[in-house]
């Protein structure tokens, strides 16, 4: 386990039509924010999510081709080949309340977001390959 001190805190909204993985990926990178906590609330006009199949040892993807909530959307931000990387899971709630959830992928629409990225500072959690599973992990 690593030990970090809380550093910045950044708080805002996201503009309609913004790739939602895209932009917190460019926040992240933009403000050097090696190691963080991410969290979104908000709303997608369309996403899409993945799910790690296990024995196939890859994404699947699913598409939703219409609005959602962002019931919630928690991640964190780590050092992958040297430079930021974002690794967040969201949950989506249908207009009937039904939720589904996965990886955020490329490919998830704003609506309408507010974003909340907590900056720790520490020794970086650095990303490698990890053989177990495939993965790039801690
Ligand atoms: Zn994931």
């Amino acid at each position: 386990m690593n030990k970090f001190q809380t550093g910045d805190i950044y708080m805002g909204r996201l503009n309609k039509d913004d790739d939602l993985y895209q932009e917190l990926s460019r926040l992240a990178v933009e403000n050097q924010i090696k190691t963080g906590i991410i969290n979104v609330i908000g709303a997608v006009s369309r996403a899409r999510i993945g799910f790690y199949n296990q024995e196939k040892r890859k994404y699947e993807y699913i598409d939703f081709d219409h609005e959602m909530e962002i019931a919630g959307c928690r991640g964190n931000i780590s050092i992958l080949d040297g430079k930021p990387m974002v690794h967040a899971h969201i949950t989506l709630a249908e207009d009937d309340g039904t939720v589904y959830g996965g990886h955020l992928t490329e490919g998830t629409i704003v609506f309408a977001s507010e974003v909340f990225i907590q900056e720790l500072k520490g020794d970086s959690l650095i990303r490698s390959f990890d053989q177990d599973t495939d993965l790039t992990l801690w």
